[in-house]
């Protein structure tokens, strides 16, 4: 029965690595009908944001993704915010028990001591590593010093005796058999501050013991935690979860880790969905970092995903974060999925202030095809329509010097009195073929051909020197606008 969870900290928005972190959890539950899980770990109150919590798991949903117990749906093991939990005092009988068989203490040290402690190894080059004030005392002596300190009114924070001698050891289920010495955690580490709140690596394994967890599958940085959570634990007794510790992500760029202050990638799934990014693409990107499956194929389904998840195929390699491979996957998505899309496109247009919502609907069709004639098949996102359709169906651009010498050549003028010629004659409805076939005519006639036949016609219909599929796009333009167009610059 496996239980697995994503435990986001409502510190900010939904990052990349977090979101891979919560889909992998996903994926796993999923794959082996499991139970997924999300705790909201709002310990560090400085630290959280306003919407954090509903902004990531907004952002989560857009994913598509799901969940079995949370804040909104709680399950047995609530509440699933561990401020809520402190309020109710689960965490306070564990560390009081730990004070009582004397494996954690309390410390009164001022962060002045603590600096200057840290400024002495430091000059000694010795690793920083907290230094035990009470050795050699046994517990009645450490509390007749603890009442000291009290009675000049000073705040403890309770602090772990580390085992020093332990090895920490665990086959991480990425990154294989791992060993770390219980002297490389530097020193005894705080579990309760100053202020009641449990701290990250002590409330964690007293949540994932009580809400069951089975696997705790999160990202790379936190494996320096994994022997800190290990001997509570142990402290207590408990059954350790299996641990996997997902691939570092990398900047493809930069080729170094993937931080929040890396400004030439955008690293937050707000960002993209803004854009107007597909959530399956997302999914699709986030689920190829440090996970591939078997064979080639590189654009996937959540479903699809679900189905070929295996915990063996996690990599041990770093992850590349590359944003042109994101906005590739999405390019495929948005021609998988054009219909579906549709809707956003469109409302791109009318956000632009290209067109009205009433427009829009009436000339439905015609928004369609001309989505599709301006090249919707070469966009990375939806935004991108935007500058995709202003000219020539919103806006006409102003004519360059370069497009009044192909208009004013000696070709050109050529080919502009017999195009004037033409087109005035052809119907209004005249097809995209047909729009050929005459520009063929003019060619065979006239012996002008590329650029020095088709630019003077299509600067003069639509003052682009490039543009979409010209008859295609003389289909969905309206002629009369066509014909004011032409007027001005043959005049
Ligand atoms: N709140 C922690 C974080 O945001 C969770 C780490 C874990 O999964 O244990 O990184």
């Amino acid at each position: 029965d496996f239980r697995v969870r994503y435990a986001p900290s409502p510190t900010g928005y939904l990052h990349i690595g977090n979101a891979r972190t919560a889909l992998f959890n996903w994926l796993f539950a999923r794959h082996y009908n499991g139970t997924f899980v999300i705790r909201i770990e709002d310990t560090d109150a400085a630290r959280n944001i306003a919407d954090g919590e509903k902004s990531q798991l907004d952002n989560l949903k857009w994913l598509g993704l799901d969940w079995d117990e949370s804040p909104e749906n709680p399950g047995e093991y609530g509440p699933y915010r561990q401020s809520e939990r402190n309020e109710q005092g689960i965490y306070q009988p564990y560390i009081d028990d730990l004070l009582k068989r004397g494996l954690a203490y309390k410390s009164y040290k001022t962060s002045e001591q603590l600096k200057a402690e840290r400024e002495a190894q430091q000059a000694a080059k010795q690793a920083p590593h907290y230094v035990y004030e009470y050795e050699g005392m046994s517990q009645e002596e450490r509390e007749a010093e603890y009442a000291k300190y009290e009675a000049q009114g000073l705040k403890p924070v309770v602090r772990i005796r580390v085992p020093e001698e332990k090895v920490y050891e665990w086959d991480d289920i990425v990154k294989g058999h791992i060993s770390i010495g219980g002297k490389e955690v530097g020193g005894d580490w705080v579990i309760q501050k100053a202020d009641g709140m449990p701290t990250y690596n002590f409330a964690v394994v007293v949540d994932d013991h009580l809400m069951k967890i089975s696997h705790v599958l999160r990202g790379d940085d936190h494996v320096s935690n994994t022997p800190k959570q290990m001997m509570v634990y142990d402290a207590f007794g408990w059954d350790i979860p299996k641990f996997g510790h997902m691939a570092l992500i990398i900047n493809a760029a930069t080729g170094k880790k993937l931080s929040k202050r890396d400004n030439d990638v955008l690293q937050f799934v707000e960002q993209y969905r803004e854009l107007g990014y597909q959530p399956e693409a997302l999914d699709n990107f986030i689920g190829l970092l440090g996970w591939s499956p078997k064979g080639e194929d590189e654009i996937f389904s959540l479903e699809e995903f679900k189905n070929m998840f295996d915990e063996h195929r996690l990599s041990k390699a770093n992850a590349k974060f590359d944003q042109k491979k994101l906005e590739w996957i999405n390019n495929q998505w948005i021609r998988r999925e054009k219909d579906k899309i549709m809707p956003q496109l469109i409302d791109e247009l009318v956000k632009a202030g290209f067109i009205t919502e009433d427009e829009a609907k009436a000339k439905h069709d015609w928004l369609v095809q001309a989505i599709d004639v301006a090249g919707v098949d070469g966009i990375s996102y939806t935004r991108q329509i935007v500058d995709l359709m202003r000219e020539p169906f919103f806006q006409l651009g102003e004519i360059t010097d370069e497009m009044t010498d192909y208009l004013t050549s000696e070709a050109g003028q050529k080919v502009l009195a017999a195009w004037n010629d033409a087109y005035r004659a052809l119907p209004d409805d005249t097809d995209a073929d047909t729009y050929m076939k005459t520009i063929r005519a003019i060619q065979n006639d006239l012996e002008i051909k590329g650029r020095d036949l088709w630019n003077p016609i299509r600067i003069a219909t639509t003052h682009q020197i490039q543009g979409p599929n010209l008859p295609e796009l003389l289909v969905l333009l309206d002629k009369e606008e066509v014909l004011k167009t032409m007027d001005d610059v043959i005049a």
